[in-house]
C-alpha cells in the first residue's frame, strides 16, 4: 500500500494550486483523461474553446502577477469588458438596474418609478426577496427576475439573499441615477485578462511545474475511510494518506466517505447544470465588439452568450452559448442546437450566409450551486467535523459556493500554507 502525505483528488484549478504550493509528498488523482476541470481548453478546426468562457478577473495582485509572469507575453489578452443585455430586441449595456435610462421610454418609467417605490426591508427572506426589496418589481420583472431564473433553474425564493456574493451587481438609487448622465461600472469584472490559447493553457503552467510521478489520471477515488485515513481507487489500488484534500464536487465526494455515513447531508444540496455549446462558423457576425450578451427573456434558451473571436481579435465567429437546466432535468442536445441555432439568427447574431463549421457540447454538472443559509450551515458543521479528521474540502464544489478561477486558487494556496506550517 502506497503511503503520502497529502492525497488530493481532483486536478482542476484547486487541485493543482495546492499541489504547487506544497513541497513534496503528494499525489494527485484525477478521474478524467486529461488536467484542468472545468477549466480545460480544447481546440478543434481552428477554434479555441473553453468550457463556457473562462476569463481571469484578477483581485489580487500575487495571482495577477503569477499570471503575467507565468503566461507568455505575447499570449496575454487584456480587455476593458463589452458586455450588453439583449432586450426586447434591442442591446443595452450590463448591468440592467443602472442602465434602464437606456431603455424605450416608458419602461424607463416604469423601472424608475418602482425603484423610488420600493419597500426597502432590513432583512430579506431570500434571493427573490432581495430583488424586489432593493430594485422595485419593474427592473425586477423585466431582468433581474428571468434572466437568473434562467440561469439557476430554479425558485428564486429558495436561494439566500447573497447566493452570489460579490458576483452580485449591486447599486442603489444614487448610483443608478448618477449612471444616467457619468458611466460608471458596477460589475465585479470591469476588466479581464485570457491567455490567447484558452483557460486551460494556464492550467498546463501549473502543472507543468509539479512532477509528473505525482499525478494519476484516468483513476478516481471510489471510498474513504476515514479512520484509517485510507483512499480506494478505481484500479483497485489503496492509498493511506495523512491529509485527504479533495477538490470534487460535495454531492458526489459526501457518498465515498465512510459508507455513505453523510448521505443525509447530501440529500440537502441542491444545484443545477449548464449545457455548453461551443460553436465555430465560416465568418464573422455582425456583432463584432462585444464579449458577452445576457439574454432575459424566456422565448430564447439561453441565458448567457459569448464571443471568443471578439475577445482573441480572430476572423470567424467563434461562440459559447449557455442554458441553465434544474439538476434531474433530461437534456436534449440535437433539439437544443436546433433551437440556438434559430434563435441566434432571430436576435440577429448569425444570418443565412454564414455556416457553422464545427460544434461541441459540454454539460457541466454541477455548475451552479444553490446557497441556501440553513444547508450552509450544516456544510460548514460538516466541514468542521472532517477536518478533525484531517480531510479539507475545497473549491468551487468542493466547498460547495459561488467562485472564481482565482478564488480557488487563493483557497488552495492558503490551505497549503496552513498545512505546511
Ligand atoms: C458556466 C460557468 C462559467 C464560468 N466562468 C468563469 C470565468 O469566466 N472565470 C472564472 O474565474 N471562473 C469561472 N467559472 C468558475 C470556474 O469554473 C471554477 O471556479 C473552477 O473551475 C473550479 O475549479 P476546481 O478545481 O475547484 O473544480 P473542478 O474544475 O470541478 O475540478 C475538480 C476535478 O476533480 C475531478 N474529480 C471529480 N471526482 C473525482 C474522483 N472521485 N476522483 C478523482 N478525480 C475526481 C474532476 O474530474 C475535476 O478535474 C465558471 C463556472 C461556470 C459553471
Amino acid at each position: 500500500m502506497r503511503n503520502v502525505k497529502y492525497l488530493i483528488i481532483g486536478a482542476g484549478v484547486s487541485g493543482l494550486t495546492f499541489a504547487n504550493y506544497i513541497k513534496s509528498d503528494y499525489l494527485i488523482i484525477e478521474k478524467e483523461n486529461e488536467i484542468g476541470g472545468y477549466c480545460k481548453t480544447h481546440y478543434k478546426d481552428g477554434f479555441v474553446w473553453d468550457y463556457a468562457g473562462h476569463f481571469f478577473h484578477f483581485k489580487t495582485d500575487e495571482f495577477k502577477k503569477m499570471f503575467i509572469n507565468k503566461v507568455n507575453k505575447n499570449e496575454i489578452i487584456k480587455q476593458d469588458k463589452c458586455t450588453k443585455i439583449f432586450y426586447h430586441d434591442n442591446y443595452i449595456d450590463y448591468p440592467f438596474q443602472t442602465n434602464i435610462h437606456q431603455l424605450e421610454k416608458s419602461e424607463f418609467i416604469d423601472c424608475l418609478y418602482d425603484l423610488f417605490n420600493k419597500e426597502e426591508k432590513k432583512e430579506y427572506d431570500n434571493f427573490l426577496d432581495m430583488l424586489y426589496g432593493k430594485f422595485g418589481k419593474s427592473i425586477t420583472e423585466k431582468f433581474l427576475r428571468p434572466y437568473n431564473e434562467k440561469l439557476y433553474a430554479i425558485d428564486l425564493r429558495k436561494l439566500d439573499k447573497d447566493a452570489m456574493g460579490r458576483f452580485f451587481p449591486y447599486a442603489d438609487v444614487k448610483d443608478i441615477i448618477n449612471n444616467m448622465k457619468k458611466n460608471s461600472t458596477f460589475s465585479y469584472n470591469n476588466q479581464f485578462m485570457y491567455p490567447c490559447n484558452g483557460a486551460g493553457s494556464f492550467m498546463k503552467i501549473l502543472f507543468d511545474n509539479l512532477d509528473k510521478n505525482n499525478i494519476i489520471l484516468n483513476t478516481e477515488v471510489i471510498s474513504i475511510d476515514s479512520k484509517k485515513k485510507c483512499a480506494k481507487l478505481s484500479n483497485n489500488e489503496e492509498i493511506k494518506y495523512e491529509y485527504l484534500i479533495n477538490t470534487s464536487p460535495l454531492n458526489k465526494f459526501l457518498p465515498i466517505i465512510d459508507n455513505d455515513k453523510f448521505g443525509k447531508l447530501n440529500s440537502l444540496l441542491s444545484y443545477n447544470k449548464v449545457l455548453v455549446f461551443n460553436l465555430g462558423f465560416d465568418k464573422k457576425s455582425k456583432l463584432t465588439s462585444e464579449h458577452w450578451i445576457y439574454i432575459p427573456e424566456k422565448k430564447y434558451n439561453f441565458y448567457r452568450i459569448g464571443f471568443y473571436d471578439n475577445i482573441l481579435g480572430t476572423d470567424r465567429l467563434s461562440m459559447y452559448i449557455e442554458i441553465g437546466y434544474s439538476k434531474d432535468e433530461k437534456i436534449k442536445i440535437d433539439e437544443q442546437l436546433r433551437l440556438t441555432l434559430l434563435n441566434l439568427k432571430e436576435i440577429g447574431v448569425i444570418d443565412d450566409s454564414m455556416n457553422l463549421l464545427s460544434y461541441e457540447s459540454i454539460i457541466m454538472d454541477p455548475a451552479y450551486v444553490h446557497i441556501n443559509n440553513d444547508t450552509d450551515k450544516k456544510i460548514k458543521k460538516f466541514m468542521r467535523v472532517i477536518n478533525k479528521k484531517s480531510i479539507y474540502s475545497i473549491g468551487r464544489y468542493g466547498a460547495w459556493t459561488y467562485c472564481s478561477m482565482e478564488d480557488c486558487m487563493v483557497n488552495a494556496k492558503e490551505l497549503a500554507e496552513t498545512l505546511e506550517k
